[in-house]
């Protein structure tokens, strides 16, 4: 008998058919004899529509209201997919992220899990109840409602086989493991059997919304057996662990794509030390995560520094900023929201240079132009115009991925 935390993600959800292929996985794991805690993310773009909502009823809510707001779907598919297992025949309780005791900092939207009690849990399982728990939500040290973030019911699934020592944490979703590339968009992509935590952690965070990258994080920190597997199809999936048996064939794990990029320019600053410094700190005080910076050389006493932002910060930096200008004496700021961040990753590019050289070559080969550059050891990401990002992702795919077959 093990214990398992199964997480099936929205459109794994998303109507009455779905809700019972889910509940058939889950009671017949259970009726093996497995304990089964179950996390659920809201049905399928329930949390979209959620935020479409909100902004027409105010287009500048607040984050506290708009987590009371979005917990609400996770809410809903736990209760029907309860009601499902009920209907089944099998014992089973659902409970939200308040009753689980999942208590997260106050940062409304994008909050971060700090105490998790597995207690409740525990009883449950112990009663041979099969446990429902919603995902994405917590609570903060006011007892008000947070959430963890896009994606975040990955997180929650993490957590909790970390708290209750699961055995395994399976993560259903709508394509049966980790490809080479999104295979929506690059047909041709390869499944891979295995990949480690720092690859995935990299794909993740590079756009690979396939797990949310907190929680490959989590799993690597405390050691959790994870699998991205399909909740359509019975076949195995991907293993995501700490070493692979093909980590030193490869030069290159995957390729990811992130359309959720804004660059800010900001023109003739003055050519002094301690410029750079004034604009960072003040982003980094209203908590904004900066990802690519590009300093031009400077000229008559002026430079100009470009960065990226995650695309919903655009409206809060542009803001901070000009509240700014006094202080960090720019002329001008242009911004653009029409980019993608193309990215290859695999722990294979430490030694072995010209990786970067081929990368461009592909996107060469298919005339996109390359707007800023940034590395890693395992990765290399070039800004580009959004409406070329899919082009240039298969073509990067095939450059690296075409004529292999060792995966
Ligand atoms: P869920 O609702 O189950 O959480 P998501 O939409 O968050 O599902 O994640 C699954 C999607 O991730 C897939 O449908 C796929 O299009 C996308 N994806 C992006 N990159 C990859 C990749 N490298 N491997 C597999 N899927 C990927
Ligand atoms: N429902 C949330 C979202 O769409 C959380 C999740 O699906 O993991 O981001
Ligand atoms: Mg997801």
């Amino acid at each position: 008998m093990a214990l398992i935390v199964k997480k099936f993600g929205g459109s794994s959800v998303r109507d009455v058919e779905r809700i019972y292929n889910v509940a058939r996985i889950i009671t017949e794991s259970y009726r093996e004899g497995n304990d089964v805690v179950v996390v659920l993310s809201a049905q399928g773009d329930t949390t979209d529509e959620l935020i479409e909502k909100a902004l027409e009823v105010n287009p500048n809510p607040s984050r506290r209201e708009m987590d009371m707001l979005l917990s609400t779907g996770e809410q809903i598919s736990i209760a029907l997919c309860a009601m499902a297992i009920e209907k089944l025949g099998f014992p089973v309780i659902s409970l939200t992220g308040w009753q689980v005791n999942l208590r997260t900092d106050s940062n409304y939207g994008n909050a971060r899990i700090k105490k998790l009690e597995g207690d409740r849990i525990r009883a449950e399982l112990h009663k041979r109840n099969i446990v429902i728990v919603a995902g994405f939500q917590g609570i903060n040290k006011y007892g008000d409602i947070t959430t963890l973030g896009r994606g975040g019911s990955d997180t929650t699934a993490v957590a909790l086989a970390a708290e209750l020592g699961a055995d395994l944490c399976q993560i259903y979703t709508d394509v049966d493991g980790v490809y080479t590339a999104d295979p929506r968009i690059v047909p041709n992509a390869i499944k891979l059997d295995e990949i480690t935590f720092d690859e995935m952690l990299e794909l993740a965070s590079l756009g690979a919304q396939v797990l949310q990258n907190r929680s490959v994080e989590l799993a690597k920190r405390f050691g959790v057996h994870l699998e991205v597997l399909s909740s359509l199809e019975s076949k195995p999936g991907t293993i995501v662990k700490e070493v692979t048996t093909r980590m030193e064939k490869t030069l290159i794990s995957g390729v990811a794509k992130d359309d959720n990029v804004a660059s800010v320019s900001l023109i003739g600053l003055q050519d002094v030390p301690g410029v750079a410094y004034k604009i960072f700190s003040v982003l980094a005080k209203n908590r904004v995560n900066v990802d690519i910076i590009l300093q031009s050389i400077g000229r008559e006493n002026t430079k100009d520094i470009t960065f990226t932002v995650a695309k919903e910060n655009l409206d809060l930096v542009t803001k901070i900023l000009k509240d700014n200008q006094g202080v960090l004496a720019f002329k001008d700021m242009t911004t653009n929201d029409k980019l993608s961040k193309v990215s290859i990753v695999g722990a294979g590019m430490i030694n072995n240079p010209g990786i970067a050289a081929q990368m461009f070559e592909a996107l060469y080969s298919v005339g996109v132009n390359i707007q800023m550059i940034s590395t890693s050891e395992i990765k290399v990401s070039v800004l580009i115009d959004k409406s070329e990002s899919d082009i240039a992702l298969k073509a990067v795919h095939d450059k690296f991925f075409a004529t292999r077959s060792d995966h």
